[in-house]
């Protein structure tokens, strides 16, 4: 089995007296024994391997507990609120052991009694409670707020189904709802004393409350509740334990009993329905809108329950609610809780009786928002007539926001029509509609991009007038990544090397890993790298093998391209790269072709046509690639169903290439790009989003980077004719694309991509004609670099040795110091 490094809990006296030693193996054995019959109720004879993640579960969340109540002092000074739609969190089991030094423990604790830690861990669904990136960001930074011991407290929805399962039916992507929940959740809380009501819809009446001032009250028609869930987030070596709170929803009444009696069986629970719905499934889009009224219903109910939460704890705590902005620090995750700004104001108005001025001086001093994308349409925007259905108390006070900062503008002079309309927080243009971007930047004390291009891109293109109102509000925070799940847990024997080659402080300090730069070219350190990824690749063949029945040679190149299936981050750009060298290939069978598998996984919105039909042309070029016996020992072509959180953790380790191909300007960081260069896989990239700083870190001797940058993309663009003329410059696209079209790769529907194909010859949205001949360049160099091992290697080890700066520590640290101005230790 894989060994995994155990931490030496030095600050946690409760983990280290039970680290490592016979009695601490023991004394977990007797827990998880306990937890398995009291709690699960089973015996070692009819426990199923769930069973054992359960009790395993069990065991671990008391010590989680216990490390909480030795850690728990005074009252904090200032609490973090990071309010998310999305915790795409995974498996929590192997976090937990880690953070606490107890994987070695638990792991001989279950030896004792039969059982392998891999089935326990196995047995675990993934939280998959968020679509991708900015989901996954979310939950890397709770780990990381826990280990820097920042006291925060994560708000979401505890979503009974997360992001749904995706098999490939004849590669046709089909969706099956997910069920993480079906056997219950080990890791929770459920705290009935954290109980909010949330309304929505009726009418807004006045009543004059004191001082002869007008006050306006809200009399929901409707109203719900929301439930606190807690599920503990234990931080490195388990000094300090943080709490993700989500929420779910509850009818009032479980059953209209009357109309239950009057033979109405259905009836009776159709509001309970109703309000359940709220929290019942994720909403699958990935960059761009739902825009249905049942998401604005979610986003406002966390946003409500997380606000009233938190300002009922600062009053318990302090008294008074005016000094929020100096305990607590509210960070919105993208646009989706935006609703926060109108929604405090109410609370702050109508609950607790602050002036307007007071109510906006403590909104605008605690809120702070992040951007995370400017894609057009991932830009939410609400209609004026539904939010008035909906939320008509907040819509009035959107109103009055617009209406001071109109007038605001007015008193600078600023009368233009044409400037009124961009910064005002209602678009007009497309019926009348909320910005709820302009709205969270407005309402917000700081206003981050996730890296240096996509902030400077902020700053020039959608916030380009609201920016120049407020120079100093946008800042950046590029993002990062945990590393003990994505080294530590995801990659043990990488982890250990790093240990054995620069000792046990490089699991605290990300930043030590440049230690490793001076074993790049160390030839038994050199050995032992390739020794590990081999034996990752191997793991990795034997997944794929399982899942899709196709065979890959772990000594060819893995070529790897995981993430959300979007048109913009050019998946399609890799497959027809794929078929241009399946024709070179053909054409020259006896050249020394670089042997190659090219891997893909990645979920479509279900919705997303031109996604899904990306996903068949990358199954169908597969079947005939992998058919064809001319290619066979060169280039294998594999789509893994059902990408998630946990087969990231085993795709990346071993990954020799890392594919970050998006069109300049518009992924705005990526995470996935720094998980694999950490692991030691080369990018292939453009200058897109975090890629470049990347590159900076890394060298750009290291990485692979080619295509058009930001800029270059805007000026393209603007030529007339530029697909049309790309691929007539490129006789190599150009067949590229007439194989495809030709119905080569679906003979029983010859049209079938032509959609694609059509789109690329006269629209090309996101330029993939334009960067091919640069990304074909690229991937040539790639080939003739992977034919010298040393140099390979050498560049791999950098890049592990180089990415330190990628921690989301780092991050959290950035937020903590210049947004939510909390001391870090
Ligand atoms: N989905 C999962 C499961 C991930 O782990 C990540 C990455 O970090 C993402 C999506 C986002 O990937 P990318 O940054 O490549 O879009």
């Amino acid at each position: 089995p894989r060994r995994r490094h155990d931490a030496q809990a030095k600050a946690a006296p409760v983990a280290s007296a039970r680290t490592g030693t016979g009695d601490a193996v023991a004394d977990l054995r007797e827990a998880i024994l306990g937890k398995l019959a009291f709690v699960v109720g089973k015996t070692p004879a009819t426990a199923r391997e769930r069973d054992w993640f359960a009790a395993t579960a069990l065991a671990l969340r008391d010590r989680i507990v216990e490390a909480c109540m030795a850690g728990e002092q005074a009252i904090p000074n200032k609490r973090v609120y990071y309010l998310s739609l999305e915790f795409l969190i995974g498996r929590l089991l192997s976090d937990a052991m880690n953070n606490l030094g107890l994987v070695e423990t638990t792991r001989a604790a279950l030896r004792d009694l039969g059982i392998a830690l891999d089935t326990v861990e196995g047995a675990e669904p993934d939280a998959a409670l968020g679509n991708g990136g900015l989901g996954r960001l979310a939950a890397c930074f709770m780990e990381s707020m826990a280990s820097l011991s920042i006291p925060a407290i994560g708000y979401g929805i505890r979503y009974d189904h997360g992001l749904f399962r995706q098999s490939l039916e004849d590669g046709w992507q089909r969706e099956a709802p997910e069920t993480w929940l079906a056997e219950g959740n080990p890791w929770e809380f459920v705290r009935p004393e954290a109980t909010y009501a949330i309304g929505f819809g009726g009418s807004v009446t006045l009543s004059a409350v004191s001082e002869g001032v007008i006050r306006r009250h809200w009399q929901p028609a409707e109203t719900v509740l929301a439930v606190a869930h807690d599920v503990p987030v234990v931080g490195w070596r388990g000094r300090h334990v943080n709490t993700l709170r989500l929420w779910k929803a509850e009818a009032e009444a479980p059953i209209e009993l009357a109309q239950f009696n009057g033979g109405d069986h259905i009836g009776a629970v159709a509001n309970r329905a109703r309000a359940e719905a709220i929290s019942r499934v994720l909403y699958p889009s990935d960059s761009s809108t739902a825009g249905q009224e049942l998401r604005l219903r979610q986003e406002y109910f966390f946003t409500s329950a997380s606000l009233q939460d938190l300002i009922r704890r600062h009053v318990a705590e302090r008294g008074d609610v005016r000094s929020l902005q100096d305990h607590a620090a509210i960070q919105l995750n993208d646009t989706h809780p935006a609703i926060a700004v109108p929604e405090l104001m109410r609370l702050l108005l109508e609950e607790h009786h602050l002036s307007w001025e007071d109510a906006w001086h403590v909104t605008t001093n605690t809120l702070n928002y992040t951007n995370h994308t400017l894609l057009p349409e991932a830009l939410e925007t609400w209609p004026v007539e539904l939010m008035e259905r909906l939320l008509p108390r907040h819509m009035q006070i959107i109103y009055l926001i617009n209406w001071m900062h109109l007038e605001e503008q007015g008193k600078h002079g600023r009368h233009d029509a044409a400037h009124l309309a961009a910064v005002s927080l209602i678009d007009e243009s497309h019926g009348r509609r909320v910005r709820m971007g302009h709205l969270a930047f407005h309402g917000a004390r700081r206003v981050n991009g996730v890296s240096a291009l996509h902030t400077d891109l902020m700053r020039s293109t959608v916030f380009k007038d609201l920016h120049a109102l407020d120079p100093d509000k946008i800042v950046n925070k590029t993002n990062g990544i945990t590393f003990r799940r994505w080294l530590h847990n995801a990659n043990p024997d990488l982890t250990r090397l790093a240990v054995e080659a620069l000792g046990e402080g490089v699991l605290d300090d990300p930043t030590a890993l440049r230690g490793l730069e001076v074993f790049a070219e160390d030839g038994a350190f050199v050995k032992s790298y390739a020794a590990m990824r081999r034996g990752r690749k191997e793991a990795l063949a034997g997944i794929v093998a399982d899942r899709t029945g196709i065979d890959i040679d772990p000594t060819a190149l893995f070529d790897v391209q995981i993430k959300r299936i979007h048109e913009y981050k050019r998946q399609l750009l890799n497959v027809i790269e794929t078929v241009a060298l399946y024709q070179a290939i053909k054409a020259e069978p006896h050249k020394d072709w670089t042997p190659r598998v090219k891997i893909f996984g990645g979920k479509a919105a279900p919705s997303y046509t031109q996604a899904k039909l990306i996903i068949k042309l990358a199954c169908d070029v597969a079947k005939a690639v992998n058919d064809d016996p001319e290619v066979a020992g060169r280039l294998k072509v594999v789509f893994l169903p059902n990408y998630s959180v946990s087969l990231a953790e085993a795709i990346i380790p071993a990954a020799d290439l890392s594919e970050q191909i998006s069109t300049a300007g518009m992924e705005a960081s990526g995470t996935g790009n720094m998980k694999f260069a950490l692991n030691g896989a080369l990018t292939v990239g453009t200058l897109d989003g975090a890629n470049i700083e990347i590159s900076e870190h890394v060298g750009l001797d290291n990485i692979f980077i080619f295509g058009l940058d930001a800029a270059g993309v805007q000026a393209r663009m603007a030529e007339p004719n530029f697909a049309r003329d790309a691929i007539w410059a490129s006789p190599r696209l150009a067949a590229a694309l007439d194989m495809i079209a030709s119905g080569r790769f679906s003979p029983e529907e010859p049209n079938r991509f032509r959609p694609l194909t059509d789109d690329l010859r006269h629209r090309d949205q996101y330029l993939l004609t334009v960067d091919f001949d640069d990304y074909w360049r690229a991937q040539r160099a790639i080939d003739a670099a992977w034919t010298n091992p040393a140099a390979w290697w050498r560049k791999a080890i950098l890049n592990t040795a180089r990415m330190g700066w990628f921690s989301s520590d780092r991050s959290m640290r950035e937020y903590a110091e210049e947004i939510w101005r909390v001391k870090v230790a």
